[in-house]
């Protein structure tokens, strides 16, 4: 962890094809270039916001382009600039219609009291709310989106084709990969049913077989991307790694079954 989580600077690439890294180190964003305006994965959290429109405008973009926010789920520090961001552009938002109450601020569920912050202060109501097998088409771009819940009821996984020297990969992000939300004395806290340990081993072998080429993470540090940008420009892309996906799940599994083990 990098505290204060705004001096977690991460300077901004092109991840692939039109695929953008616009994200710090403790909340990814990332920026589809449609072709017909701008579609944001995740906003992040609301003290960095500032780093999101600059890092955007850094890569030669117009933050006012974004034109469609959605997100992997609905806590903090995926969808705390939200609300901002979308009164500044315009922009239409997406949620996964179980975290609707998460985002509205009904439920105090966000997460923000554990990342040390006292309130979600900017909650918004989303204009969108996903479900399993929604697509999401814009210009160029085309998103799949699967639901898989556990870490939040509503968290969505998102696939889509990016394409670069004239061939098309599939990429992929799995919607909420931590277990930090499935300790016993979390849901309890909560009054949320265990079941959600269930659903979150379901979902992971629910999309376990998506062909996914391209591992998108929804934190800096799921799919190394601190060793891969070092390794930009070089051929073949650092980022297209087949396997990557499956083995991150298995990490994955591997550490909400010990969780589940010690915990019961
Ligand atoms: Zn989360």
């Amino acid at each position: 962890m990098v505290f204060p989580y705004w001096e977690a600077k991460v300077k901004p690439f092109r991840v692939i094809g039109n695929l953008y890294f616009v994200g710090s180190y403790e909340g990814s964003s990332h920026m589809l270039d449609t072709g017909d305006g701008l579609i944001l994965i995740d906003t992040g959290y609301p003290q960095t916001l500032y780093r999101l429109i600059e890092n955007i405008r850094a890569l030669g973009f117009d933050p006012y382009d974004i034109r469609h926010i959605v997100h992997s789920h609905g806590h903090y520090d995926h969808c705390g600039g939200t609300r901002a961001l979308a009164e500044l552009t315009g922009a239409k938002t997406y949620l996964g219609a179980p975290d609707r109450d998460y985002a509205n601020g009904t439920l105090d569920l966000t997460w923000a009291k554990e990342l040390g912050f006292c309130q979600y202060i900017e909650p918004f109501e989303p204009d969108v709310l996903l479900h399993d097998g929604d697509r999401l088409t814009v210009g160029n771009t085309t998103i799949d989106f699967v639901a898989t819940p556990g870490h939040t009821p509503g968290t969505m996984s998102m696939f889509f084709d990016v394409t670069e020297d004239d061939i098309t990969y599939r990429a992929g992000t799995f919607g909420g990969a931590g277990t930090n939300s499935l300790t016993r004395a979390f849901l309890e806290e909560y009054g949320l049913p265990l079941s959600y340990r269930e659903d979150f081993l379901h979902s992971i072998e629910k999309v376990y077989d998506e062909p996914v080429e391209v591992f998108i993470g929804n934190h800096f540090w799921n799919n190394h991307a601190e060793e891969k940008i070092r390794r930009l420009g070089e051929k073949p892309n650092p980022f297209i790694v087949p396997g990557e996906w499956q083995s991150f799940l298995d990490g994955v599994r591997r550490e909400a079954e010990e969780l589940f083990r010690k915990d019961p």
